[in-house]
């Protein structure tokens, strides 16, 4: 399903290819449809499933026609627990709406800086984005006006709750006009969440994504504890030994991509980088090589693993590790498949320990880890990982 298919208008879709979307995501793919038809939605999902554009992007192809509206009135309202999401949120909204062929403005508002700069800020705003508590405050000196408030978004509900916000939601549904659309977004749907929804929701529809927690179970994760001289004997020895035939390895420099492409290519074995600085007809090529299983190995650097489009690895080996823990788990969710789960592979060194830590405990997923220190990476049998291959 492409987002086109999806429904979308074109002045979107061209902010889409800007931001590198190749296809809309599980959540996307069943939500934009719906909310463009102007329906409720309660939608179970974690963040990182890219549910703020499943929202946005159908929220601001909504408003066309609705934007000239008095100064104070808004049309959207998002409700976010924290300053941070806010901002972030805010941003979503920003870069779609680069080729809007509409006047359109957006505003994010939150606690914990002075108020006046955004009571002066409030000047044509189509969608605020708010948590609550300022929200109130801004209310109270009437710097906005609700009359033509279309649609009311609640995301991280179950966030905003835990925060014990409660009260100051309630209060300010009692602002909104009734006649609107209502779109809950929530990582769990609590005893809380469920209190809220039945209140706020007309008939939604139900949306509910697993959480990528869940798909990590699928995977078979190792990682090893390797100094960087022998990164490149491990990898070989690793591909070699267990004659994988399709492996995607990522660094995290476009350097290190061509330099370990070149090391493999130079032991025999068949790879080729693709990064931003190969031409757009050498990395098409290098992909579909590889998806047709005539390139072995696949050197990517982050900044495309994204554009990828590869619905399933056997193997994915994290030659470095990546800056974000949402990256590691993009890199590994390659080869998380129910009936074949993949092998995902992380290189270690005695530098990475404490970053490895932290991304583990964001996947609240522990990796199995092996110490290469005694292994002979010259050898062609390797206990861990053979009987999986
Ligand atoms: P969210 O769950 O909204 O916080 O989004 C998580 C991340 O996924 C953000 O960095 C988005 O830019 C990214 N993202 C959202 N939709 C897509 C998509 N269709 N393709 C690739 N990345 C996406």
């Amino acid at each position: 399903m492409s987002f086109k298919e999806l429904g979308l208008a074109s002045y979107l879709l061209n902010s889409i290819a800007k931001q590198a979307y190749k296809k809309p995501t599980q959540i996307q793919e069943q939500a934009i449809p719906v909310i463009l038809q102007g329906k409720d939605v309660l939608g179970i999902a974690p963040t990182g499933s890219g549910k703020t554009a499943a929202y946005a992007l159908p929220i601001l192809q909504n408003l066309e026609g609705k934007t000239k509206t008095k100064n104070r009135h808004i049309n959207v309202l998002v409700l976010v627990p924290t300053r941070e999401l806010a901002g972030q949120v805010e941003e979503v909204f920003k870069s779609f709406s680069q080729d809007l062929p509409f006047q359109f403005k957006s505003m994010a508002v939150f606690g914990g800086v002075s108020i006046n700069p955004q009571m002066i800020g409030m000047q044509h705003i189509n969608v605020l984005v708010a948590t609550p508590g300022r929200l109130l405050e801004l209310t109270e000196s009437n710097a906005m006006h609700f009359d033509d408030l279309s649609t009311l978004i609640l995301d991280e509900a179950d966030k905003m709750l835990n925060l014990g916000f409660k009260k100051e939601m309630d209060k300010v549904f009692a602002l909104l006009p009734k006649h609107r659309q209502n779109l809950l977004f929530s990582a769990t749907l609590s005893p809380e969440v469920q209190k809220v929804e039945r209140v706020l929701l007309k008939n939604p529809t139900l949306i509910q994504i697993e959480a990528e927690k869940d798909k990590l179970e699928l995977i078979n994760q190792v990682g090893y504890l390797v100094t960087p001289e022998k990164k490149g004997p491990l990898l070989r020895h690793l591909i070699k030994s267990n004659d994988w035939r399709q492996v995607l390895v990522f660094t995290s420099s476009v350097y290190q991509a061509d330099l370990v492409a070149d090391k493999l290519q130079k032991n025999g074995i068949n790879a080729q980088a693709i990064h931003s600085k190969k031409s757009q007809d050498k990395r098409k090529t290098g992909l579909a090589n590889f998806i047709s299983g005539d390139l072995r190995v696949l050197v990517s650097t982050d900044l495309l693993s994204r554009g990828i489009d590869i619905t399933f690895l056997p193997h994915v080996i994290n030659y470095e590790l990546p800056r974000s823990p949402k990256d590691f788990v993009h890199r590994i969710g390659r080869t998380g498949r129910a009936e074949n789960p993949g092998n995902a592979i992380t290189f270690v060194t005695e530098e990475d320990q404490h970053h490895i830590h932290v991304i583990q405990k964001k996947m609240k997923h522990w990796i199995k880890m092996i110490d290469t220190e005694t292994m002979d990476l010259n050898t062609s049998a390797n206990p861990e990982t053979s009987s999986e291959t």
